[in-house]
């Protein structure tokens, strides 16, 4: 393979401090048990379902990224984890933390 993959490797650690930075961000508001304003108080409870939303995003995504840097560590990057083809470059390119070819995302 072509591709650089220790800076693909940088770039998906990178990506996953910050994400996992704003999940603990979020859980901190989700957590926290009120704002003494309580004007700012009544937004953050109507924000709940919507901060929920992007934690589970979040979650779901930092997975994802740690997949993908061990799959570089063990060599198996740019393979489809169901049926061992290799992934297009350019989906690669397109969602760097990928785990399977079209063929199989499009069957999911
Ligand atoms: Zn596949």
């Amino acid at each position: 393979m072509s591709r650089d993959l220790s800076s693909l490797r940088q770039q998906l650690e990178a990506q996953l401090n910050i994400l996992e930075d704003r999940g603990q961000r979020i859980e901190q508001r989700l957590s926290d048990p009120g704002s003494p304003d309580w004007e700012e108080n009544a937004t953050l409870h109507e924000d709940d379902e919507v901060l929920t939303a992007l934690s589970e995003k979040a979650e779901g995504d930092i997975q994802e990224i740690r997949l993908a840097i061990q799959r570089i560590d063990e060599g198996t990057y740019g393979t489809c984890v169901r049926c061992h083809s290799p992934i297009a470059v350019q989906r690669l390119e397109a969602l760097p933390f990928t785990a399977n070819c079209i063929t199989c995302a499009s069957h999911a």
